[in-house]
């Protein structure tokens, strides 16, 4: 069988992108490697900022996305994980672990995961204290001690963020320099909830029920040192999911996939959506409008072809 829209990915923007092509009645298939659905933000606590919802869980928000998207018959297989893709080709022939698709156009929504530090304690922890996202944990740790980790952009600008909440900020960067634009920094040096720590890298994470401090380490000296802390954002990167489609189809350096603002990529019939693709901001209001955008825009490609 020849779908019309291939979806790699379950996540917020594969799943909105399957409901919209679905209910277009369009042919529609999403890929997902996981056993289950909803992608990054299935397993979190708590979303805040799902406009007209105004508090639910990870699980809740995935659960009822995957329902809907079934419901206008979008076919959804598990354990189906993307290994190779001909994106040139016609049809479009996409390579899983659950077998071989074809598609007349295909929308990669495959995300992406977080760099870790990969130190002990960062796993652990993850949820109980240890965060990459502070639009979505920040006001969590009103009136707590909380570190960021980096020296980059997102660094400085989530601290400066998070400081709306926490009562104090420390910003701890293993170089002597940052790599933040200055305007960032002198945003953030004016900002007196804010402190920095250079020349230090995490090297343990550690507490009980949830994180209580930081063991540090002098990169200059190498001696170690404890830093008692309620939560720590870490922002040393976000990886996309594109290995897959490395030399294929074009990214940024980085290896985002680039679009135009009709998630049209370079390869005609190809369209990229949510945390994947280069974008300023990665949420689940822009996953699920990027996802929106891709299948109205395959269905307007296939009533073309026709
Ligand atoms: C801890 C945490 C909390 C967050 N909280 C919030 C919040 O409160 N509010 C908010 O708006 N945003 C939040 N975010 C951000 C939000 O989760 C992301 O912006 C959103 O999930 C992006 O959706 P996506 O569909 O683009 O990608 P993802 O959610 O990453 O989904 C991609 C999917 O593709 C699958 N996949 C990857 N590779 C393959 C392959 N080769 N074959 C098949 N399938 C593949 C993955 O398994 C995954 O299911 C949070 C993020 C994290 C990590």
């Amino acid at each position: 069988m020849i779908y019309d829209v291939l979806i790699i990915g379950g996540g917020a923007a594969g799943l909105t992108a399957a409901l919209y092509a679905s209910r277009a009645g369009l042919k529609t298939a999403v890929l997902e490697k996981s056993p289950g659905l909803g992608g990054q933000i299935s397993s979190t606590s708590i979303i805040e900022n799902w406009p007209g919802n105004q508090s639910m869980t990870g699980a809740d928000f995935s659960q009822k996305l995957s329902e809907h998207a079934k419901k206008f018959g979008a076919q959804i297989t598990t354990f189906a994980e993307v290994n190779d893709a001909d994106l040139t080709s016609n049809p479009k022939k996409i390579k899983t672990s659950a077998g071989d698709f074809e598609g007349k156009t295909v929308i990669i929504a495959t995300g992406a995961h977080e760099k870790k530090l990969g130190v002990p304690g960062e796993d652990e922890y993850k949820g109980r204290g240890v965060s990459y996202c502070s639009t979505c944990d920040a006001p969590f740790f009103q009136d707590k001690t909380v570190a960021v980790i980096g020296g980059g952009n997102s660094a400085f600008e989530e601290g400066i963020f998070i400081s709306k909440f926490a009562k104090k900020v420390i910003i701890i960067h293993r170089r002597d320099e940052f790599r933040a634009e200055k305007i960032v920094v002198d945003g953030a040096k004016e900002n007196e909830k804010i402190e920095f720590m250079t020349s230090k890298t995490v090297k343990e994470i550690k507490g009980n029920n949830s994180l209580e401090k930081l063991v540090l380490e002098d990169t200059k000296t190498g001696e170690t040192s404890e830093l008692n802390v309620d939560g720590v954002f870490i922002y040393v990167g976000m990886i996309p999911n594109t290995e897959l489609f490395k030399g294929k189809i074009n990214t940024d350096e980085r290896g985002y996939i680039i679009t135009n603002e009709n998630m049209e990529t370079n390869i005609p019939g190809v369209y990229a959506a949510g945390d994947v693709r280069k974008s300023p901001v990665k949420q689940l209001t822009t996953a699920a409008s990027d996802g929106t955008i891709s299948a109205v825009i395959a269905e307007k490609y296939i009533s073309e072809k026709k």
